[in-house]
């Protein structure tokens, strides 16, 4: 079978992952964790970068930040995945469910004025496969209306927008080191990018459980003490030494990955020629990091079955989101202004295909050409369906 991920591993993270176990300090915010955000902090240029658990906590922090209470409203695409709500629900927000642009499958900027209230407290971009959403005219709304916006950069890092790093246009971004995600601190990871100012020395204080200990261990204060809410959001050692490799090797593993990504989309574009396969749309001012192949079809019956005929044949693939709005927590949580039709066609229509760091050429090969050998034995029959 070839899967539909892997974890990243070069082979070169061991050594660094047994330096930190052998280290006297494991608990987070030590030397790894260090290195990783410096490497971060200079390569987005943000004003701080700080590793968490979990992109999901990142989120968690960004609403706590920006002080979300009951009563909000926060809007957020209704493709994406939980945690771009959940972050928001759990502090009391109303989510208010966006379409997305049917091209790129981010939020549709051109609908966003129509969404805001006078409780909107803040916008959650979610940047889609690895592309930008279109940020510049998202902030000139959010400016408009004095609105903060937290970029969900879950599946960003190494994208760039307008020519600068995905997730340092908004006030906050989130990005995550899931398994499943292009870099990895061995299984699960996050961070919480700060671009404004105002928010780093709070942001500190969560991450540590409420307390001042960072102020404290930098001499700033002379008692180290509980002052804020909190929680436990530090990333272990030997999750950051794990990420810390992976960051040495970030060039190979981007490079490698966008490689395979060409590939797909050369292959593919003969049988998007053929209509039955509609390929990504990459706007010109994005570039993006090779994050998921995604192809879409006809409708929600063709994708089954292709889905299907590819399993069979020894390939996953996937599908992805289902619409929150749709979900029994979303219907609860959520308002629509709208039927959402877009949101519920794409994401139907839409697979994803295998797409991992050491995924091989002649794999790309073989998947490509069971998809072809499906759509020929659609056809060649009477009442194709696709
Ligand atoms: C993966 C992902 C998350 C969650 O990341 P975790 O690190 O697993 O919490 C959130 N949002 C999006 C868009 C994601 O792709």
């Amino acid at each position: 079978m070839i899967p539909f991920n892997k974890p990243a591993r070069t082979g070169h993270e061991d050594a660094f992952v047994f330096d930190a176990m052998n280290s006297s300090a494991m608990s987070g915010n030590n030397k790894y964790t260090q290195l990783c955000e410096k490497w971060f902090e200079e390569k987005l240029g943000c004003k701080r970068a700080m590793l968490v658990t979990s992109c999901t906590h990142a989120l968690e922090m960004a609403a706590i930040l920006l002080n979300i209470q009951n009563g909000d409203e926060v809007i957020v695409p209704s493709y994406t995945f939980v945690s771009s709500a959940n972050a928001f629900v759990l502090r009391g927000a109303k989510v208010v469910f966006a379409e997305i642009d049917p091209q790129t499958l981010n939020i549709d900027v051109e609908l966003l004025e129509s969404l805001i209230t006078s409780k909107t407290k803040a916008i959650v971009p979610v940047h889609y496969a690895g592309v930008s959403c279109d940020m510049h005219r998202l902030m000139d709304v959010a400016k408009k209306y004095n609105i903060k916006v937290v970029e969900d950069a879950a599946q960003c890092i190494g994208s760039n927008y307008e020519g600068k790093p995905v997730g340092v246009h908004g006030h906050i971004a989130t990005f995550s080191f899931h398994e499943t995600k292009n870099i990895t601190a061995g299984g699960e990871g996050g961070m919480l990018v700060i671009n404004d100012p105002d928010l780093v020395d709070r942001a500190e204080i969560l991450r540590e459980k409420g307390t001042n200990r960072r102020q404290f261990s930098e001499g700033k204060v002379d008692k180290y003490t509980w002052v804020d809410v909190g929680s436990s959001y530090l990333l272990g050692e030997l999750s950051a030494a794990y990420l810390y490799s992976q960051l040495l090797d970030f060039q190979q593993i981007k490079d490698e990955r966008l490689a395979s990504w060409n590939k797909y989309f050369a292959l593919l574009s003969v049988i998007e020629l053929s209509g039955h396969i509609q390929l990504p749309t990459i706007p010109v001012d994005c570039e993006h990091n090779g994050h998921i192949f995604h192809i879409r079809v006809k409708d929600v019956s063709c994708r089954d079955s292709l889905i299907k005929y590819l399993y069979s044949k020894g390939v996953v693939s996937v599908f992805h989101y289902v619409p929150l709005h749709s979900s029994p927590m979303g219907r609860n949580a959520g308002i629509c202004h709208s039927k959402m039709q877009r949101t519920t066609n794409e994401s139907q229509r839409l697979l994803r295909l295998p797409m991992f760091f050491g995924l091989k050429n002649e794999e790309i090969d073989v998947i490509t050409h069971h998809v072809f050998d499906y759509f020929e034995s659609q056809n060649n029959r009477l009442l194709a369906h696709c």
